[in-house]
C-alpha cells in the first residue's frame, strides 16, 4: 500500500475543479448546464497572442529557456509594473506556468512547519491549500459582514496579525468577491506589515478587469517596496488560462530562494509561451478593455435580475465573480442548484465563507439570463 505524507492528505481537492468536474460530468449525460462555476473569462485568447504562439513554435522557440524566464518578457514585465508604480527590474522577476505556480513558490519558499500566514476570508480557494501543504497555520479575517470590504474590517485584521505573522496574502480585485480594496484599507495593511514585520502577497492577477475604479498596487506604498511580493498572470486579462503563464516580482533574495524551488520542479515556462506572453503584454490592450467592458455589462445585468428577485449582492468592481448570499447550507444549495436548475455555482465555504454561493458572470448574456431564470423557476432565488 502507498503511504501519504501529512503534507498532501491534509489538504483537499480544488472544490471549484470539482464542481466544472460534475458540470462537465452532466453535460457527458446530455444535461444542458449553465456553468457559472468557472474562474475563466469566455473569450478566445486573442488572435495576436495566438498567432505570436504560434509564430515561436515556427521560429524554433521550442527548448528550454533560462529557468526564470526570457529576458525580453521579463524586461517587458518590469516595463509593465512599472506602469502600475512599481520598481523592479528583470532581475526580480521569474515567470512561471500560471500564477498558481508563483504562489506556490513563494509559500513554499517563506513558510515552514508552525508559521502563520493571514488570510482576508473569503479568499481564493488555493491560499489555504498551499499553506498547508508547506506546513504553516491560518490565522483567518472575514469580511463578508463589510460587504466584502477590507477598511472596515482593519481592526480585525489588527487583532488577527501578530510578530508572529509571516505572510499576510492580500488578493485585490478579490477572487470569489470582486471587491476591490480601497487606499485607505491598503494603507492600513502596509500599516500592520511594518509593524509586525509581515511580508505580504499582492495577488493582483484580476488588476487589469475593473469597473471604473483603478486598483493600487500594495508594493507602491511607502515601506512596501521591500515587503512586498507582486504577483500576477495572463490567465485572466488576456484570456489565456489553458497557457498557464504567469509571474512573481520580489526582492531579489526571495527570487534566488524560490529559484531554486522552480529550477528543479518546473525548469521553466514553456518557451513559445513566453513569447506569446510577450506580445499579450506588448500588443494586446484593445482587447482587455474590449472584454473588461463586457464583463461590466455582464454584472450590471446579474446585479439587475438578482434585485428583481429582491436579492442584494456586494456590487463587485473588479474580477468577474461575485458571492450570492443564500439563506441555508451553500454546499447544499449549490449541489442542489446544479442536480435541480443544472446551474453550476461554488459554495462559499469553499473561500472560508459560508452562506453563499459564488457566480462566475465570465458568461454570455443569454446564459447569465437562463441561469438565473432557472435558479427562480427551481425556488433557488
Ligand atoms: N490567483 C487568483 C486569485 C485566482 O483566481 C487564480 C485563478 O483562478 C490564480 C491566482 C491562478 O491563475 P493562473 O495559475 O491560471 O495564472
Amino acid at each position: 500500500t502507498l503511504e501519504f505524507t501529512d503534507r498532501v492528505t491534509r489538504v483537499e481537492p480544488s472544490a471549484t475543479l470539482a464542481i466544472s468536474a460534475l458540470a462537465t460530468e452532466l453535460e457527458a449525460e446530455g444535461k444542458d448546464v449553465v456553468d457559472l462555476s468557472v474562474g475563466e473569462p469566455d473569450f478566445p485568447t486573442p488572435e495576436n497572442v495566438i498567432e505570436a504562439g504560434q509564430d515561436a513554435m515556427d521560429a524554433g522557440h521550442t527548448g528550454y529557456t533560462t529557468s526564470a524566464g526570457i529576458l525580453e518578457l521579463r524586461e517587458s514585465i518590469a516595463d509593465k509594473l512599472a506602469d502600475d508604480g512599481l520598481d523592479y527590474g528583470p532581475e526580480n522577476i521569474i515567470v512561471t506556468p500560471g500564477a498558481k505556480q508563483a504562489l506556490y513558490e513563494i509559500v513554499q519558499a517563506l513558510i515552514g512547519d508552525g508559521d502563520e500566514v493571514a488570510l482576508l476570508d473569503p479568499a481564493w480557494v488555493s491560499y489555504e491549500a498551499m499553506v498547508k501543504m508547506a506546513g504553516g497555520d491560518l490565522a483567518r479575517v472575514d469580511l463578508s459582514a463589510h460587504d466584502f470590504q477590507l477598511e472596515p474590517a482593519l481592526d480585525d485584521l489588527a487583532a488577527a496579525v501578530s510578530d508572529d505573522t509571516e505572510l499576510l496574502i492580500v488578493n485585490s480585485p478579490s477572487n470569489p468577491t470582486g471587491a476591490v480594496y480601497s487606499d485607505a484599507a491598503l494603507e492600513g495593511v502596509r500599516d500592520l506589515a511594518v509593524e509586525h514585520d509581515i511580508t505580504v502577497i499582492s495577488d493582483e492577477i484580476y488588476k487589469e478587469i475593473t469597473y471604473g475604479v483603478e486598483p493600487t498596487s500594495l508594493g507602491t506604498l511607502e515601506g512596501m517596496a521591500d515587503r512586498t511580493i507582486t504577483v500576477n498572470g495572463f490567465s485572466k486579462a488576456y484570456s489565456m488560462t489553458g497557457w498557464r503563464l504567469g509571474y512573481f516580482a520580489g526582492p531579489e533574495e526571495l527570487i534566488d530562494q524560490a529559484g531554486k524551488l522552480h529550477s528543479h520542479s518546473v525548469s521553466s515556462a514553456v518557451n513559445f509561451v513566453q513569447h506569446a506572453g510577450l506580445e499579450a503584454l506588448e500588443n494586446t490592450d484593445e482587447t482587455v478593455v474590449e472584454m473588461t467592458e463586457a464583463f461590466e455589462q455582464r454584472r450590471d445585468l446579474v446585479v439587475e435580475l438578482l434585485e428583481d428577485e429582491g436579492v442584494d449582492v456586494a456590487v463587485p468592481e473588479g474580477a468577474f465573480y461575485m458571492m450570492l448570499p443564500v439563506d441555508q447550507d451553500d454546499q447544499a444549495w449549490c449541489e442542489g442548484a446544479i442536480e435541480d436548475a443544472h446551474v453550476a455555482t461554488v459554495p462559499g465555504s469553499a473561500f472560508g465563507t459560508p452562506g453563499y454561493a459564488r457566480i462566475s458572470y465570465a458568461a454570455s448574456e443569454e446564459r447569465l439570463r437562463e441561469g438565473i431564470g432557472r435558479l427562480v423557476a427551481e425556488g433557488y432565488l
